[in-house]
């Protein structure tokens, strides 16, 4: 793949960084309920000027942007340390999964407000005992008339207690082998039936919650991609979750690297050693920035695949591996730097480090990306 820019690559990168330079929101204010508040406004803000979704098609309120314009925008927000936009699983994935799968009145309902951030979406794929093999979920959804009464158990629903909508797959047919049987639903969050039980991470915060759903109600309308279809509408949402997100993260990795290394410099040990000065911290230094420089030659890589397939293919697996396995590294090694002081838990490197743990957990393990390396980009024998 070719990396410059083209003129017109430059010429988009060069109008969202001043667009950014004077419209930058500042800092993030402390809280759940405040934070989110901030996110929302920002993204509301990013849509009033056409920056939400711009490589979603234009009739859909998108900017109808390329790829290679998607990834240096997200690569931009980064740089220019912008906040988190309120929406990311409806803009990531849920947008991304209605207009591949959805019909034309569910892209015409469901897409304005994820741009818009007037409706949150969340994912409810894992259940206390589906998460990796998630094909096996056992949430129950039965027809009634032209409704669905669904019943059953979610977990680790990121955002749950802000989202209107849920991208919930359920079990339609239970004698169908089990990839068969499944549908994907759009569950409104905003009934009686729908309770949301904050879990409190070991960062401190509460990102994800439990969701018990007992008798909800969903009209067949709000299924999307057909009835019996829901793995494959599902393995779409996964794929744009660990390739679209690819490229912001990559570069968040390099700001990091560079903080670290600012933190290497400027921290002594109790034998009086700069940390930068110490040959075993310049050699992990040296490894982390070689490691990072492939993690974004491979999300230019990964670019290319769907460029050329038109969809997220399963490489998108090996960045997300990559990035949990590099981004761990890097927080492990600041706190090796920071030494008795990495117990502070006021410390921003002690957040990150506690925080990076999930990495290799989220979206998919990294047992199970390995899995899909092997067996789909390798072309190995299949594990079962
Ligand atoms: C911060 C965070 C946010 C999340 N947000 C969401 C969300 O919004 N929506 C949602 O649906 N889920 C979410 N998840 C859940 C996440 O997708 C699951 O935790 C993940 O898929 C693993 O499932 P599990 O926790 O049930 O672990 P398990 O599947 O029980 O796995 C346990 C261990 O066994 C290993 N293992 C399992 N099967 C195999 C195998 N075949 N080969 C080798 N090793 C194997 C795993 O790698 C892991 O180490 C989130 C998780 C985190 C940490």
């Amino acid at each position: 793949m070719d990396l410059t820019l083209s003129q017109a690559e430059e010429a988009f990168r060069d109008e969202l960084r001043s667009w950014l330079g004077e419209n930058h929101p500042g800092h993030e204010p402390a809280g759940d309920e405040a934070a989110f508040e901030f996110r929302r406004e920002w993204q509301r803000k990013l849509h009033g000027a056409g920056w939400a979704g711009v490589s979603w098609p234009k009739e859909y309120g998108g900017r109808g942007a390329t790829l290679v314009e998607q990834a240096i925008f997200n690569e931009e927000l980064v740089r220019a340390r912008a906040p988190q936009v309120a929406n990311v699983l409806g803009l990531a994935m849920g947008g991304p999964t209605v207009i591949a799968h959805g019909t034309e009145e569910q892209r015409k309902r469901y897409l304005p407000p994820i741009l818009s951030a007037q409706e949150i979406w969340c994912q409810g794929f894992s259940e206390p005992d589906s998460g990796s093999d998630l094909a096996s979920l056992k949430t129950r959804a039965v027809r009634h008339g032209d409704q669905w009464v669904v019943s059953g158990q979610k977990v680790w629903t990121t955002f749950a207690h802000h989202a209107k909508w849920c991208m919930l797959v359920a079990r339609t047919d239970p004698d169908a082998p089990k990839h068969k049987g499944l549908t994907y639903f759009l569950m409104d969050m905003e009934q009686d039936a729908v309770h949301v039980r904050p879990l409190r991470q070991i960062t401190g915060e509460a990102e994800f919650n439990e969701l018990f759903i007992e008798e909800a109600r969903i009209p067949d309308e709000n299924i999307i991609g057909g009835e019996g279809n829901g793995w494959a509408v599902a393995i779409t949402t996964l794929m744009h979750e660990r390739s679209t997100l690819a490229f912001g993260l990559q570069v968040g990795v390099q700001i990091a690297l560079g903080e670290l290394i600012e933190h290497a410099r400027q921290t002594r040990a109790q034998d009086g050693i700069v940390a930068s000065d110490d040959p075993v911290v310049r050699q992990r230094l040296a490894q982390l920035l070689i490691e990072s420089e492939i993690l974004r030659l491979n999300a230019y890589r990964g670019l290319s695949a769907i460029m050329r397939g038109g969809v997220p293919g399963p490489e998108g697996s090996l960045g997300k591996w990559h990035w949990s396995e590099v981004n761990q590294s890097l927080t492990e090694l600041a706190m090796d730097i920071a030494g008795p002081y990495a117990m502070s838990a006021e410390d921003r490197w002690t957040y990150r480090f506690l925080r990076a743990r999930a990495n290799s957990i989220e979206g998919g393990t990294t047992e199970i990306l390995k899995n899909i390396v092997a067996e789909r980009v390798l072309g190995l024998p299949r594990m079962r």
